[in-house]
């Protein structure tokens, strides 16, 4: 997928033990179009504004105060961390609503949500059009800047022990099966 090289990633650190790890973002990098660089971007704010305009204004070194494409990396890609990668052009969060993401704890993927200004968790567009009708203050807030889509975890960036030692099954046996992976 060549979008990926550009698109702003979302990795989040995994402590020591992966199976306790924070399982949401703790870290916003972006890469330089130029020399491919990860530079650690360092407010969601910021990181969701150069998200949304990834694919007009591709991200450069020089745009890091004092930092330019001949500075080391901030960040590597590699498996220290986990990493997901949001799709270009998700559009910035309206402001007063907090967008969420939160990984599953057998790593498979990320759930998107939005938190509103009155501290409701949100799932869906409709239930985000629902809350808007009902809150005739955030009429003017534009739906569509809702994404729900969840940012692509890359699989060789999980922990190799994530998925077996989760106790996923615990319900039944029957699916144990499935979950096996080379
Ligand atoms: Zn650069």
């Amino acid at each position: 997928m060549a979008l990926k090289e550009r698109s702003p990633e979302t990795p989040k650190t995994s402590p020591k033990n992966p199976r306790v790890a924070n399982r949401s973002i703790d870290t916003y990098a972006a890469q330089c179009d130029k020399c491919l660089k990860w530079r650690v971007i360092p407010t969601e704010e910021e990181y969701e504004e150069i998200r949304s305009k990834m694919e007009e204004n591709p991200y450069v070194c020089d745009r890091k105060p004092g930092v330019s494409c001949d500075d080391p990396a901030d960040i590597e890609y590699n498996a220290t961390r986990t990493w997901v990668i949001d799709r270009p052009g998700v559009p910035k969060t309206p402001e007063g609503f907090k967008r969420s993401l939160v990984l599953r704890r057998d790593f498979s993927k990320m759930d998107a949500y939005y938190i509103t200004p009155t501290g409701k968790k949100l799932r869906t567009r409709n239930e985000m059009a629902a809350f808007i009708e009902a809150n005739p203050k955030y009429k003017d807030v534009n739906l569509s800047a809702f994404n729900f889509t969840s940012p692509k975890v890359m699989e060789d960036t999980v922990p190799e022990d994530a998925v077996r030692k989760v106790p996923s099954s615990a319900n039944g046996n029957k699916k144990r099966a499935l979950k096996d992976s080379a």
